[in-house]
């Protein structure tokens, strides 16, 4: 196939991520699937990035994520300084036969305003964005701009404009699925965990109260704000508070946290992330907004760890109730799952995760609205 695309991941961490990270994720387990079929990528990331692609377009030297507790006009500016970057080469060349942006609202309002000087854009959206209709300005791109969900859910619950521009949702998949269902069982610990950034819509707090509640250890991994670990954050002092993210740990989460039964590590990332999570008893989502993709939700499932959750966003469409996790709507029966977790069987939530979520999977799903993208774009 002679197809190249300009993936974009934006200017916040390199690709792939060194520990946390949603999009850069996303894009890390995309790209290679792409290229074994035959895709070429130019990715619009930062210079730091490693992945292997046939081309790298940057502004900026390294990833920016640590600039995110700056006042919001500095955090866009670097957003419109990376995408006046993309939008340049953009101008400067004609060999781009697709865009597929997964950064920002603004920065596909701002292809759309290209014109038909512009190659098409499918744009995925990575958030629930239900409550920011503004973030999405005119998309009047015609038909030359899409976009897809990462979950059927998502996709109902964003705006009308988006909605009209839809050609479908894709889940997400993680490269532990593949041969997930051959892999040894590995021994499970007393403990649960909750792999994420540290955030009011994924509940950590909640998380706290209800390791308390059944005397479960519990585990917290993932980043408060820019902060990826416990001493950078102890090092920032009162001027960190400024990001919601720390107030919230500050405020909802550390009084729980008493080093013996709730812990938090900061991020973990690698053979650690994955020991951590599949010695788990279970994984928790104490999720308090629509979860739009849950990529922790199907690498839990991947490495044998059954999902406990709150049935918000995507969680209904990844986890099997009583075969591959337990969903509730009713916060206070969380307790309850946790107990009957340990009743679950690993293998199924492994051979799930073989059956659904792999990276090959997830590369033929795109590379089919590539060309459904291209194809409304022609009629132009
Ligand atoms: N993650 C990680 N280390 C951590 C916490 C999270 O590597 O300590 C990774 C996690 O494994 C997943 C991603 O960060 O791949 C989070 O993506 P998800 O879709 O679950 O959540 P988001 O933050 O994008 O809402």
């Amino acid at each position: 196939m002679s197809l190249t695309v300009l993936m974009n991941a934006g200017p916040w961490l390199s690709v792939p991520p060194p520990g946390y990270g949603g999009i850069e994720n996303v894009v890390a387990t995309l790209v290679p699937e792409l290229r074994r079929l035959g895709v070429r990528v130019v990715l619009a990331s930062v210079e730091t990035s490693t992945l292997p692609v046939d081309e790298k377009i940057w502004v900026f030297p390294d990833g920016q994520f640590h600039a995110l507790q700056r006042p919001y006009n500095q955090v866009c500016g670097i957003s419109q300084a990376h995408l006046h970057g993309v939008v340049r080469e953009l101008h400067a060349r004609d060999d781009i036969d697709l865009v597929h942006d997964h950064v920002e609202a603004v920065g596909l309002a701002t292809m759309a305003a290209m014109g038909p000087d512009g190659p098409p854009v499918l744009h995925t959206l990575h958030w629930d964005l239900a409550k920011h209709p503004e973030l999405y300005g005119n998309l009047d791109g015609g038909d030359r701009v899409r976009v897809n969900g990462v979950s059927a859910s998502q996709l109902a619950r964003a705006p009308q404009a988006l909605q009209d521009h839809s050609v479908g949702h894709v889940h997400l998949s993680t490269p532990l699925a593949v041969g997930a269902d051959r892999r040894p069982r590995v021994e499970k610990g007393d403990y649960l965990v909750i792999l994420g950034r540290i955030n009011p819509g994924k509940g950590q707090d909640l998380g706290a109260r209800l390791a308390q509640q059944v005397g479960f250890p519990l585990v917290l991994a993932g980043p408060v704000g820019p902060y990826h670990r416990p001493e950078d954050l102890a090092a920032a002092g009162d001027e960190a508070r400024q990001n919601p993210d720390v107030r919230f740990f500050y405020d909802q989460v550390a009084p729980h946290v008493d080093g013996d039964l709730v812990r938090w590590v900061g991020t973990v990332a690698g053979q650690e992330r994955d020991d951590l999570v599949a010695g788990a008893r279970a994984s928790l989502f104490p999720l308090r907004w629509e979860e739009p993709g849950g990529t922790a939700v199907v690498e839990s499932l991947s490495l044998g760890t059954p999902v406990v959750s709150t049935s918000r966003g995507c969680l209904p469409e990844l986890i099997e109730h009583g075969r591959t996790g337990l969903l509730t709507t009713d916060e206070e029966e969380l307790g309850e799952l946790v107990l009957a977790a340990g009743l679950l069987d690993p293998d199924e939530c492994r051979r799930e995760a073989a059956a659904r979520f792999t990276p090959a999977m997830m590369a033929e799903r795109y590379v089919g609205l590539y060309e459904r993208v291209r194809q409304l774009a022609a009629r132009e």
